[in-house]
């Protein structure tokens, strides 16, 4: 399950912000990813509970939202922004292959909630 190995990446990151802001507990947690990315919200979510309460003490009970981004590629043929998760890797507007990915394999966090 690499949602786990995902989530420990973000509890470290969060508990660096919290320690460099001599924040005492952090509540709640937006992270933005992208519908490509392969991560799955629901594993995500599970991971993070038993995490937060197990290897965390500045996120124990951390509330955690996510936002999916919608994938978005980009045909240099045309130069055309197109939607991935309909067309693939064939842009809709010319039928060339020659694109690459824009957005949709993001895991940032975009919001971090604390108490003081
Ligand atoms: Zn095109």
């Amino acid at each position: 399950m690499h949602e786990l190995g995902i989530v420990v990446a973000i509890i470290k990151q969060v508990e660096e912000i919290a320690v460099a802001n001599k924040v005492k507990r952090v509540t709640e947690v937006t992270l933005e990813i992208g519908e490509v990315s392969g991560i799955v919200p629901k594993y995500l979510t599970d991971a993070w509970k038993w995490a937060v309460d197990n290897r965390s003490t500045y996120l124990k009970g951390c509330k955690l939202n996510i936002i999916t981004l919608k994938a978005k590629s980009f045909c240099t043929n045309c130069e055309t922004a197109y939607d991935t998760m309909k067309y693939a890797k064939i842009c809709p507007n010319c039928g060339s292959d020659k694109t690459y990915l824009l957005t949709g394999k993001e895991a940032n966090i975009k919001d971090i909630k604390v108490e003081n």
